[in-house]
């Protein structure tokens, strides 16, 4: 089905149920009409808060947000449930209705299958729209082809959890399940990938479950990093002080095959290691519809961006924010992906009105919890410099190593998830 312009405003206008469009919230008929319409890509960490911040700047900016699905559940915290200290993902999920009512944002239930960069228009499983600017968010997608085995039969064997949802609760449910005296392997590809430090929190989370409820079972961790890529110091020491028994950490170990028949991961071709419970986490790289749309670059993996802008490099008119773009020294984090959406908002808004564009001035803090009630942190302030994202020198740093004396990050922790996720919402 392919819809102009004028259509596709008609159908959403039309609101859910008329047209077989489902908009989330009523907030089409708040929406005036508009010249310069801004589509946004994605209903996470980085569009929500684009979406909301563009429409925050300039009430005559049309905003349209797409996202496959009703809700969103944020990765942050998952590892939480994972080790069994929180009970279920209600939490880590929030809605889109608000957006709508109080920003006035078009939330669209829909895939994006396709963009048109020349003909400014994306298509999706529900028809199609035009825009003046885009903005891209679509997260991650898994690079299979580089673990032989692991297709979609084999992940539900071999939970990634690294999208969270389905695959979060399949992985608590497989510990939930596993005898005691088990072994539950994690593996960790080369980085870059989603957060840096999420690995090596989830075997925190699943050393704590297995020290509380089954306290024979082992952790394998094979990371094919030479070493811990984040907090090194400040994971070694937690693992030292609570887990000395049950993690065995081995780094320079890249899983290269899978055999969910028989529960194994294969090492290079050369060292096969079993496991009751597998964690697959797979070499990642921009969500497939950035790849498909000429997004990536030369390493066919992440997106290019102007530092200041976010605009592609590859695509004008295009921008790319969160895990799916190059953001120089910046990690891929949530915090990264909201402190990205606000400086790509402002200058969406400028390019579209003539004015000048606004520097970067990122910040970017990521904790991790050890146990249950110690939580360590990175963080850091970035800037451009000679067209770079580079961190601010002497900006950021890690926590203090005795986090167990004061348990005061870990409150701090609760207070981050608590403010983004309805700064995301509302
Ligand atoms: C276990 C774990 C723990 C983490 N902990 C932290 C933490 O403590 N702090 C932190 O800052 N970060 C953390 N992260 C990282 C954080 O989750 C990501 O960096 C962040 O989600 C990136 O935001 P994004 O907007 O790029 O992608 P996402 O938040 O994943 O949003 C992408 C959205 O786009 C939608 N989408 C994709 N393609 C399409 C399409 N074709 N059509 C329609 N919709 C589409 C998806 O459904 C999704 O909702 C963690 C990650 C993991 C895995």
């Amino acid at each position: 089905m392919t819809l102009d312009r004028r259509s596709f405003l008609k159908l959403i206008g039309a609101g859910a149920g008329a047209a077989g469009l489902p908009l989330i919230g009523r907030a089409a008929e708040l929406m005036p009409k508009s010249g310069k319409r801004v589509v946004v890509i994605g209903g996470g960490y980085g569009g929500t808060i684009a979406a909301k911040y563009i429409r925050m700047a300039d009430k005559s900016i049309e905003v349209v947000m797409i996202e496959r699905n009703d809700h969103f559940v944020s990765c942050p915290f998952s590892n939480l449930y994972i080790g069994g200290i929180l009970k279920d993902l209600n939490p880590l999920t929030i809605k889109y209705d608000k957006l709508a009512a109080n920003h006035g944002v078009k939330v669209v239930q829909a895939e994006v299958t396709a963009i048109d960069a020349a003909a400014k228009v994306v298509t999706t499983s529900k028809g199609t729209v035009s825009y003046d600017r885009l903005i891209v968010s679509p997260g991650i997608d898994f690079r299979l082809d580089e673990i032989k085995g692991y297709d979609t039969a084999a992940m539900e064997a071999m939970p990634h959890a690294w999208k969270a949802g389905p695959q979060t609760v399949l992985l608590r449910k497989q510990l939930e399940a596993m005898k005691d005296g088990g072994t539950v392997v994690i593996t960790v590809p080369l980085a870059p990938y989603r957060c840096p430090p999420g690995p090596y929190e989830r075997a925190c989370m699943v050393a704590h479950y297995l020290k509380q409820s089954k306290p024979k079972s082992k952790v394998v961790m094979l990371d094919a990093n030479p070493d811990i890529t984040s907090k090194g110091g400040l994971f070694k020491k937690g693992w030292k002080d609570n887990y000395a028994s049950i993690i065995d950490y081995r780094p320079a170990k890249k899983v290269t095959e899978v055999d969910a028949k028989a529960m194994a991961v294969m090492i290079e071709g050369i060292e096969e290691v079993k496991g009751d419970v597998i964690n697959i986490i797979p070499p990642q790289r921009a969500g497939q519809i950035a790849v498909a749309a000429g997004l990536v670059g030369d390493d066919k993996n992440w997106c290019p961006v102007n530092p200041t802008t976010f605009e592609s490099t590859k695509q004008a008119g295009i921008h790319v924010i969160g895990d799916a773009c190059v953001a120089g020294a910046m990690p891929k984090s949530g915090y990264s992906a909201n402190s990205e959406a606000k400086i790509c908002a402002t200058n969406v808004v400028a390019l579209l009105n003539g004015k000048e564009t606004t520097e970067l001035s990122g910040i970017n803090t990521c904790y991790s919890y050890i146990t249950d009630k110690d939580a360590v942190s990175v963080a850091g302030v970035y800037a451009v410099k000679e067209g770079k994202i580079i961190a601010v020198p002497n900006s950021g740093g890690v926590s203090p190593a005795d986090f167990s004396a004061t348990k005061i990050e870990a409150i701090y922790a609760e207070s981050w998830l608590k403010n983004i996720l309805t700064e995301m919402s509302t």
